[in-house]
């Protein structure tokens, strides 16, 4: 019998917030019943209530809930799931629980555990990047010896200043930029400790550290089936702290050509090593050039705005995919139209960036058109401390990136959010920004423009 797969008929979400509800919509709309997980905290949520089933997996700290594989794999039994999701964070890249899924009978929603883990491995997945032809930066070509000596030697040989990065860091942790070699082996050891303690690994390698590159991102899907297309890139550039802040698709003022290039090395890159699923190829990108720095195998915050201009729904995809469909676009059928922007609201100190956990009294989403709003807040929502500070995604489409602009800009000024402290008066700030408002400024242009906040601030 020639092999004919089925399409799930239902899927535990293994995640929270926001994105379980988005992954929940998307299950909906493919006819799929849904299994929400959650923690003692998250019981009360519309998107639990929302789901077919719910099942409590624990405690509020993640790692006694979120991150508790036994947990979730009992409720995935217990409620007959076919296929797991596991969202982005939490344990959407820990190849060790895509293998206890599989081999506990269910499918995971995601590459493949050892595409996994070789692309967790930042040294693995440089290493893997550079046989399949995507151009990497220049940097150690490996984890770093313990030889002072020797590492004085490689960072001559990258030229200064270097950044030594943690093999298994993420989150924008596990970095240290060095200028000087006086200062390198006391960095890559600070660095390795820190590794050590964060990721359980204390592997460190270094790259030239770029001066003033864009953070520009590929998003790729892939099938079983040799099927692997790119679906454009995002420009990320907008960060503090290594964490992006706004997105937005296309990325302003790179030359077509060269992004219809690195696009297709990076599909191609998917074929050559067997990827399946989502995939996200970060690169920096400075003076017409891309460098790879790392891979994403999962779903990221940042996919409606891919999701906007090519009108693909990316978790569908996912889904399809997993199951062992054949992806339903070819290369020729993605179109993109307009430009969407995404600010991430978070509940947090718009200055100081400080967590704002708390109720939400009064709440008031934006609407109009070309507005998407991502989110599992509500009126009397009450924003627990213990998780990720993300209240909800605002994405504005337009035919260009002026009138992508000019709808956020209105979006921002209707939604209401009171009762706790959030970015929105940072965005509103940058959505007016001149600079910002020319597009392509680099990753460090955020971090500069509050320092010069602050200096007025202090001074006035
Ligand atoms: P993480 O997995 O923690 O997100 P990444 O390797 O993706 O780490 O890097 C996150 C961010 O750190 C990048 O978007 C960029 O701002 C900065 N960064 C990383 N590597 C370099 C580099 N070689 N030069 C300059 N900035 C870098």
């Amino acid at each position: 019998m020639p092999f004919a797969p089925k399409m799930f008929e239902k899927i535990l979400i293994a995640n929270r917030g926001e994105i379980a509800l988005r992954i929940q919509r998307a299950c909906r709309e493919m006819g799929i019943k849904t299994v929400a997980i959650h923690s003692e905290a998250d019981a009360d949520t519309k998107y639990v209530m929302l789901a077919d089933e719910s099942v409590c997996i624990g405690p509020a700290p993640s790692r006694d809930s979120y991150l508790n594989i036994p947990a979730i794999i009992s409720a995935a039994e217990v409620t007959d799931a076919q296929a797991i999701h596991p969202g982005y964070g939490f344990l959407s890249e820990n190849a060790d629980f895509a293998e206890r899924v599989e081999n506990s009978g269910f499918v995971f929603i995601g590459p493949t555990a050892a595409s996994i883990r070789t692309m967790g491995d930042k040294v693995a997945a440089k290493a893997a990047m550079k046989r399949v032809g995507v151009p990497c930066v220049p940097g150690s070509e490996g984890a770093l010896p313990e030889d002072p000596k020797e590492i004085r030697r490689l960072a001559l040989a990258v030229g200064y200043p270097v950044i030594i990065k943690a093999a298994g860091g993420g989150g924008g942790r596990g970095m240290r930029v060095v200028h000087t070699e006086a200062a390198l082996v006391n960095a890559v050891n600070t660095t390795r400790a820190e590794a050590q303690n964060a990721f359980g690994n204390p592997t460190v390698y270094l790259e030239k550290f770029l001066e003033n590159p864009r953070h520009v991102e590929i998003q790729v899907l892939a099938d079983e089936h040799r099927g692997a297309i790119y679906l454009g890139e995002r420009d990320c550039s907008m960060q503090r702290r290594h964490q992006k802040i706004i997105e937005e698709a296309p990325a302003p003022g790179i030359k077509p050509r060269l992004l219809e290039r690195i696009g297709e090395r990076c599909a191609e890159a998917c074929r050559k090593l067997g990827y399946r699923g989502a995939g996200t190829f970060e690169f920096l990108y400075e003076d017409d050039e891309f460098f790879f720095i790392e891979m994403n195998t999962r779903v990221q915050v940042e996919h409606p705005v891919t999701e906007m201009v090519t009108g693909i729904d990316i978790v569908q995809e996912q889904i399809r995919v997993a199951a062992g469909l054949k992806l339903r676009y070819r290369q020729r059928d993605i179109v993109k139209r307009g430009h969407a922007i995404e600010c991430r609201i978070n509940a947090e100190n718009p200055v100081t960036f400080v967590p704002s956990p708390g109720l939400i009294a009064q709440y008031h989403t934006p609407g109009g058109p070309g507005i998407r709003y991502d989110s599992h807040a509500y009126n009397n929502y009450y924003v627990p401390p213990h998780y990720d500070s993300l209240v909800g995604k605002l994405i504005a489409h337009g035919d260009t990136r002026e009138q992508a602009i000019a709808r956020m800009r209105i979006a921002l000024s209707e939604m209401v959010i009171e009762g706790i402290h959030t970015n929105i008066p940072l965005h509103q700030e940058l959505m007016n920004d001149a600079a910002f408002v020319r597009g392509g400024m680099s990753i460090h242009y955020l971090e500069e423009k509050m320092a010069a906040l602050k200096s007025i601030q202090s001074e006035t």
